[in-house]
């Protein structure tokens, strides 16, 4: 077997803290994830304990504010530490992110009071949180959802299904938006539902075409009833809410996406130089060396483009638009690199014995979840010429 280490991406990071995190999450990575992924993916395992672990060393808040219990990191170094994660395994740094994404409604538009009761534990306590958007009949038309919130006193009864949910059934707790009043985006609004709740289940997990180890499931609402007290926002902003916390989260998928298309890249080029056909290795042939330059191409202009949207976000400036375009880019880059990276690996490249076919599963998913690319392109052509049908 060829050796496969990747090399470490050299990275610009801002400051002495950026750099001593990311040496901490690529030893993290190479120690605790790296040497059972592809065993535990394989058995649709999710590595609680290593969710554990990112807890402890302060890794599930980067984002968000100390005061309590996040990291103060400004996006453009969180969104690279999800980048290291998913290159050794994206059931990990998409599960990070999605953690961050349910993370950011109490973070974001909770009341002071509220924060101080549940963010620490949510942060840094070892929880692990969910994202309800999706349902069986609204995806992409998410302003259509139809599970229902009903006020009863001081209390709110939730009622529907949510589909899709990343961590549906094993989360601690769970972001919901619920219908609470007229038809559309405006009858949203968005409640933090604890994963104990009597009356909330989960189906079994859906079977997928890869990120075996994350579950994705349905997850049923049956009479939930939570106090007003863990209604986020003001009544009817949850559908605002839920794509503000989108735009920051397709960057985290964008970052993602780079660090499945790196790994393939990484694990191409050290079969590449080692493969020998026709006497020479097969690196030596012309076709296969414009294959990698592209690849290597593709990953720096998203790696740039995911961190320029980054940057834009903490400077407080705009930053959707980007936010979408390099979703875009990264998870269709992340999909052209590893179906070459397959072919560079020729017939070993389609067993499981090498990770290229994991990763071409992998990179698929991204392509889809957060708004599928289709939809990225609607959002940047909105914000180029404005809402369709005016
Ligand atoms: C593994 C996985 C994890 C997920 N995790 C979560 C989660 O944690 N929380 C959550 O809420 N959701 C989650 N999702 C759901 C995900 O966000 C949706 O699958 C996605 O938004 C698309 O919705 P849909 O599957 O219903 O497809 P549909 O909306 O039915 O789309 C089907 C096809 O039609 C296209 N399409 C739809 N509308 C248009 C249009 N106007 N113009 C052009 N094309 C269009 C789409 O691009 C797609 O190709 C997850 C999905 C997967 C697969």
């Amino acid at each position: 077997m060829p050796d496969r280490a990747p090399q470490p991406v050299d990275r610009q990071l801002p400051t002495d803290e950026a750099r001593d995190l990311i040496s901490l999450v690529r030893d993290i990575a190479q120690r605790e994830i790296a040497p059972q992924a592809a065993e535990e993916e394989d058995a649709g395992r999710f590595p609680r304990e290593v969710f554990r672990l990112l807890s402890e060393s302060g890794l599930l808040g980067l984002p968000y504010d100390s005061e309590y219990g996040g990291g103060d990191q400004p996006y453009e170094v969180y969104l690279q530490v999800l980048e290291e994660l998913a290159a050794v395994r994206l059931t990990v740094g998409l599960g990070v992110s999605v953690h961050t994404l349910a993370s950011y409604a109490l973070a974001t538009y909770g009341s002071k009071q509220q924060q101080v009761e549940h963010l620490p534990a949510m942060l840094g306590g070892g929880l692990l949180g969910a994202y309800c958007l999706s349902e069986p009949a609204s995806g992409s038309d998410a302003a259509s959802l139809r599970t229902k919130a009903l006020r009863d006193g001081d209390d709110w009864v939730i009622s529907g299904t949510k589909a899709w949910i990343t961590h549906g059934g094993i989360a601690d707790f769970y972001t919901v938006m619920a219908r609470t009043g007229e038809d559309g985006p405006r009858g949203i609004s968005a409640f933090l539902v604890p994963g104990d709740a009597a009356g909330l289940s989960a189906a079994v997990p859906e079977k997928k075409m890869g990120m075996k180890g994350s579950p994705t499931a349905q997850v049923h609402f049956d009479g939930v009833r939570v106090g007003d007290d863990r209604r986020l926002g003001d009544e009817g902003q949850g559908f605002a809410i839920a794509l503000s916390a989108l735009d920051s989260g397709r960057l985290g998928i964008a970052a993602c996406a780079i660090g499945v298309a790196q790994a393939a890249l990484d694990e191409a080029v050290a079969y590449a130089t080692e493969r020998r056909q026709f006497g020479k290795p097969i690196a030596d042939f012309q076709g296969l060396r414009f294959m990698l330059a592209d690849m290597a191409t593709q990953i720096e202009a998203g790696r740039a483009l995911y961190l320029a949207a980054a940057r834009l976000r903490d400077a407080g400036r705009p930053f959707a638009k980007q936010a979408a375009m390099a979703k875009l880019h990264c998870t269709d880059t992340a999909m052209k690199v590893t179906t070459d990276a397959v072919q560079i690996l020729g017939g070993y490249g389609y067993t499981a014995d090498f990770p290229a076919e994991r990763y071409m599963r992998e990179a698929k998913v991204l392509q889809i979840v957060e708004g599928t690319n289709q939809i990225q392109r609607m959002v940047i052509a909105r914000h180029l010429a404005g809402p369709e049908g005016r």
